[in-house]
């Protein structure tokens, strides 16, 4: 791999430039999601030419919400990205960066780097789960990334949870997106008067014994349980690869595994930590910048 890729979720726009299949140099920033669509996408330009984008060369980049196959940008949780509805990302992007241009879904670009250069290389059918300030999941099935053409597929944060009982910024309610994201974690941290708290600093409280904290903690993981046994259900995957801020957090992954533990045995996928770690998308956007989406 040669060249450079950009992520944007809702709390961090990283951006990175490889060579020879490694990571060269690295950018991360805050992503500025209350301050409107327009300012998204000039952050992206931005980032593209401090890391050194040069035009001609690949560059994947790969965004939180969903992208059509019209390249127009819209959030599913309006909560996180505010404000973004049909954005012509794709458009926008290659009058301003060329014709080497590959936008995508950032957690299908996630599978695709998993599945290619990372924990998904000895599998044929994976999701890759992000739990970050959202979650979403993408798929990779006998071989092939999957994609909908209306950008949707993989929004598994929208998708409903038993438990669940939130008003979600998707429209929905009780999703796992309101339940146990980095997001809903510190809404309901504050709700409970701990507030205003960072996840890992939830976490941190449920390491310290503290009972509140553990509550959260536990019902996250449990959240994140049903989910991959739901994962199975619909698609038939054999591994999940666990990525995203509150995915790879210290014990998370553990816990996930003792309530999938409860589940029946046929709806008990491997679960794995993303191989490439917070670069698992960057891998995977290059990877389909080089072969033009495919
Ligand atoms: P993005 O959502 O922009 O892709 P991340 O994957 O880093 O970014 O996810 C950000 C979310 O993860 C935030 O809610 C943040 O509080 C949470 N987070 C990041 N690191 C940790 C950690 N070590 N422990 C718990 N939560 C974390």
């Amino acid at each position: 791999l040669n060249g450079f890729a950009v992520d944007l979720g809702g709390t961090k726009l990283a951006a990175v430039s490889f060579a020879r299949g490694k990571v060269q140099n690295a950018l991360v920033r805050k992503t500025k999601s209350a301050d409107g669509p327009a300012v998204l996408v000039r952050e992206l330009e931005q980032i593209s030419k401090e890391i050194g984008y040069k035009e001609g060369a690949p560059i994947g980049v790969a965004v939180a919400g969903k992208l059509d196959d019209q390249g127009l940008w819209s959030s599913v949780n309006h909560s996180i990205l505010k404000d973004l509805d049909q954005l012509p990302l794709a458009k926008s992007l290659s009058n301003v960066l060329g014709p080497g241009v590959v936008a995508l879904n950032d957690t299908q670009a996630a599978a695709i780097g998993e599945y290619r250069y990372g924990a998904g290389q000895n599998v044929s059918s994976l999701a890759y789960l992000t739990v970050s300030t959202g979650i979403s999941a993408g798929f990779v099935l006998n071989g092939a990334p999957l994609h909908s053409p209306n950008g949707m597929l993989g929004h598994v944060g929208a998708m409903v949870s038993r438990n669940g009982v939130r008003q979600c910024g998707c429209g929905r309610m009780g999703t796992y997106e309101s339940r146990a994201s980095g997001r809903a974690i510190e809404a309901m941290a504050q709700q409970l008067g701990h507030g205003p708290v960072t996840c890992h600093q939830v976490f941190a409280a449920a390491t310290a014994g503290e009972h509140w904290a553990q509550v959260l903690f536990e019902d996250a993981c449990s959240s994140i349980a049903e989910l991959c046994a739901n994962l199975v259900a619909v698609l038939g995957v054999e591994r999940v690869v666990l990525g995203g801020g509150v995915g790879l957090a210290e014990g998370f992954l553990s816990g996930v595994k003792r309530h999938l533990s409860k589940e029946p045995m046929q709806f008990q996928p491997q679960i794995v930590p993303a191989g490439l770690g917070k670069h698992s998308a960057m891998y995977g956007a290059l990877s389909a910048a080089i072969t033009k989406g495919a």
